[in-house]
């Protein structure tokens, strides 16, 4: 794919409940909303169509929230306008978010005609105790049968999510969770530890007392297991929690982490597009009354200046396992690397947290592990 691919992300902030450890911008019980958001979001494609005419999109991610909980009608519309006003590369990667309990094959039918070629399904977790902690609404069962609708679907390229490191979560439950998932043979696997979020059930769960932070010792033993199970079976890591079998890396996300640039729609998106980086407002009643008053609520505007895109260049190119390339980041820059970040590339090597091979700058498993702590030195 070339290098000036553009993403476009839409977001879609309705969920049947609220997950106990979710900090996304996400409502349940708004579903009066729900026609009038997309009505906005169609009409936020047109207030960008002139600016955007030049833009060639690779990839689209329509994320939540939770996507396949409204009528499939809404995300068919949506991708059907995406298509009519932007320019959609032809092979573009579409996603879509779904969640076990909102699916149904006839929806199933109706995003795989619409276009979209990617299903990110979120599990998090196999046994049912561990799932209701969480707050979901699906069994595994539920997942099974979902994930195997999808299939039946089309869909050959899904993504299966998963977080480690819940609270009562034991090492074997883990690995009972990666041997089921990797039995359904998906083509790529998220898998983030959890943190606890303030605001969130868990944040006031863990302030009553009522939860405990699982021990950090369990945590990395969890992701470990995880790095060596999926590398077993085919399953190769390309990003601190992404792995995926050949060929089915998540590109959107690439964008993300090389530090190109996306269009964020809907309430609460975020942009990066012209060296500048902004977001939409995230209340879902205010977004749609900008947007039929023609104005895009964009917030928190912030021209991105050399010093910060190499910063950014550093941190999200660390995240992936092939590292940053020297030469490009001399040539993007017109800087030499060892000159603007010298002292920091020279401390983390000598504690063997990075590894500098040939053009690359990677980080080595310590580094994976203690990745916060690398990114930290380019701040
Ligand atoms: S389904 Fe996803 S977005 Fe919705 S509440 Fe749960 S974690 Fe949050």
């Amino acid at each position: 794919m070339k290098e000036n691919k553009i993403g476009l992300y839409i977001h879609i902030p309705f969920c049947k409940s609220k997950c106990l450890y979710c900090d996304f911008n996400s409502a349940c019980s708004k579903d009066h909303l729900i026609p009038g958001y997309f009505d906005a979001l169609k009409h936020e494609i047109l207030l960008y169509r002139e600016s955007l005419a030049g833009a060639d999109f690779a990839t689209v991610f329509i994320g939540g929230g939770t996507p396949s909980y409204v009528d499939s009608k809404y995300i068919y519309e949506t991708v059907h306008w995406v298509k009519q006003n932007f320019n959609l590369a032809e092979a573009a990667e579409v996603t879509m978010e779904a969640n076990p309990g909102t699916l149904t094959v006839g929806k199933l039918e109706t995003y795989a005609v619409s276009g979209i070629n990617r299903i990110s399904m979120g599990l998090q977790a196999w046994q049912e105790p561990l799932l209701k902690s969480l707050g979901r609404i699906h069994t595994s069962e539920d997942f099974v049968e979902n994930y195997k609708q999808a299939r039946k679907a089309g869909f050959k390229n899904i993504n299966i999510d998963l977080i480690f490191g819940l609270p009562g979560q034991q090492l074997s439950d883990w690995e009972e969770t990666l041997y089921r998932v990797m039995e359904l043979n998906p083509e790529h696997i998220s898998c983030y530890s959890l943190k606890i979020e303030e605001g969130t059930g868990f944040g006031q769960k863990l302030e009553e007392g009522k939860i405990e932070v699982i021990d950090d010792v369990l945590d990395r033993e969890m992701y470990y297991l995880a790095q060596k199970k999926f590398g077993e079976n085919g399953y190769k890591q390309y990003e601190i929690s992404n792995f995926a079998k050949e060929g089915y890396v998540s590109e959107h996300n690439l964008i993300y982490w090389k530090g190109m640039e996306y269009i964020g729609l809907g309430a609460g998106a975020h942009s990066y597009y012209e060296g500048e980086r902004f977001n939409n407002k995230p209340d879902i009643e205010e977004y749609i009354g900008f947007i039929e008053r023609n104005v895009i609520p964009r917030e928190n505007e912030e021209v991105i200046g050399q010093d910060e895109k190499m910063t950014e260049f550093m941190i999200l190119g660390l995240r992936l396992i092939d590292g940053i390339s020297i030469r490009q980041f001399n040539a993007s820059f017109g800087e030499d690397i060892f000159h603007v970040f010298g002292e920091a590339l020279g401390k983390l090597q000598k504690k063997e947290l990075i590894k500098i091979e040939a053009d690359r700058i990677k980080l080595s498993s310590l580094g994976l592990d203690m990745a916060n702590q690398v990114f930290l030195e380019f701040i």
